[in-house]
């Protein structure tokens, strides 16, 4: 199995580290390293990219700037503040994880890794990179960067998805790191990722470690990382209703755990095999709400993909007909004026929706 030799490690080592503090972007959590800052950069960039995640992170410092304050904000506020980001439970997990901090850590972020890696929602990867990055601990990060980076530096041509091989690339990373270095040398290697080493077209002639890259040598960098055949996304039809009460539209909140768990809905679901959409909404209103619906109305068809879904999403606009409603799936049931949805958070395909319901209601 390939190693980085004596010589080249060393070589990396200075190169990248004096490449990352001449061209660092300059970033908010960068400014002092402060570990609640860190944190909440780690995870939301676990899903995004730095230019997407920048707004997120802006906001959410503003609206909720200490852990204490994460522990005691209710749950649509933390919600709300990561609408679009995806993977909802990482946002309840910085909640849980925060009020453990208040009541094990005295609402001090732990410095150690193995209390960093005990918190809700932090694994290998975010302990690394929070370890290193706020507390310069020379613990290694292993995330999409740091794999297409090592891949071509070593000339790793076997699918890095495997189990064996990302063990392998943890190995790498963590005997590459120069000790007392790890903040720097750790974003060196994410950063030249992100801005150098980038996924179709690795800017060789700009890259500081281009002399011992075998990639770059063998002219084959751009056809790696291999990542083996790609999963297809699974195509789903739904149907969901706007149900309109005396100039309120009902929503209804989805439960804890599961998809998209804790956002707001507009009710319906998936629409079977050979069901006509009008039957399929009446059918999920009765199995969610046990009430009928009158005056089905398509309004609108939105198509949306998620990570591993493309939703292809039939909404119509019903009125109650008979019946109590009574929450058969969701956890919390509201009626709400349209113009107040917007406070809510929504999973991305109902916020299209809800957009569109501005020209409606
Ligand atoms: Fe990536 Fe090219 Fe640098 Fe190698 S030389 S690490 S392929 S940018």
């Amino acid at each position: 199995m390939f190693q980085f030799s004596d010589q080249d490690r060393r070589f990396i080592q200075k190169n990248l580290v004096s490449w990352f503090q001449k061209n660092q972007r300059k970033l908010p959590w960068r400014k002092k390293y402060d570990p609640y800052g860190v944190w909440i950069s780690e995870i939301m960039l676990q899903q995004t990219q730095v230019k997407t995640a920048l707004p997120y992170f802006e906001r959410w410092m503003k609206e909720l700037p200490s852990i204490n304050s994460v522990a005691r904000a209710p749950q649509d506020k933390i919600l709300k503040l990561w609408e679009g980001l995806g993977y909802y439970s990482r946002a309840r997990n910085l909640q849980k994880a925060a009020q453990l901090i208040i009541k094990k850590h005295n609402g001090r972020f732990p410095n150690r890794y193995a209390d960093i890696l005990a918190l809700p929602g932090i694994g290998k990867y975010s302990a690394g990179a929070i370890s290193s990055i706020a507390f310069n601990r020379n613990k290694p990060v292993v995330d999409g960067n740091v794999i297409r980076v090592m891949a071509r530096l070593a000339n790793f041509s076997e699918n890095t998805r495997l189990p064996q091989n990302i063990k392998q690339f943890w190995g790498w990373a963590e005997k590459l790191i120069p000790s007392g270095l790890a903040r720097e040398f750790n974003q060196g290697l994410m950063e030249l990722g992100a801005l150098v080493c980038t996924p179709k077209k690795p800017n060789c002639s700009h890259c500081p470690v281009k002399k011992v890259c075998k990639g770059s040598q063998n002219g084959t960098a751009a056809q790696l990382p291999n990542r083996g055949e790609k999963t297809k996304n699974i195509p789903i039809t739904v149907t969901l209703a706007v149900i309109c009460k005396n100039g309120k539209i009902f929503i209804q909140k989805r439960p804890e755990k599961g998809l998209m768990g804790g956002l707001w809905e507009f009710p319906g679901g998936k629409t079977r095999k050979n069901e006509t959409g009008p039957n399929a909404i009446r059918r999920e209103i009765k199995e969610e709400l046990s009430v009928t619906i009158k005056n089905v109305k398509k309004i609108a068809r939105i198509r949306h993909n998620y990570t591993k879904f493309n939703v292809d999403l039939h909404c119509y606009s019903a009125d109650l007909d008979k019946g109590k409603i009574r929450l058969n799936f969701a956890t919390k049931g509201k009626w709400v004026t349209p113009k107040s949805l917007t406070k809510f958070a929504f999973p991305a395909a109902d916020k299209k929706l809800i957009n569109d319901l501005k020209k409606i209601y």
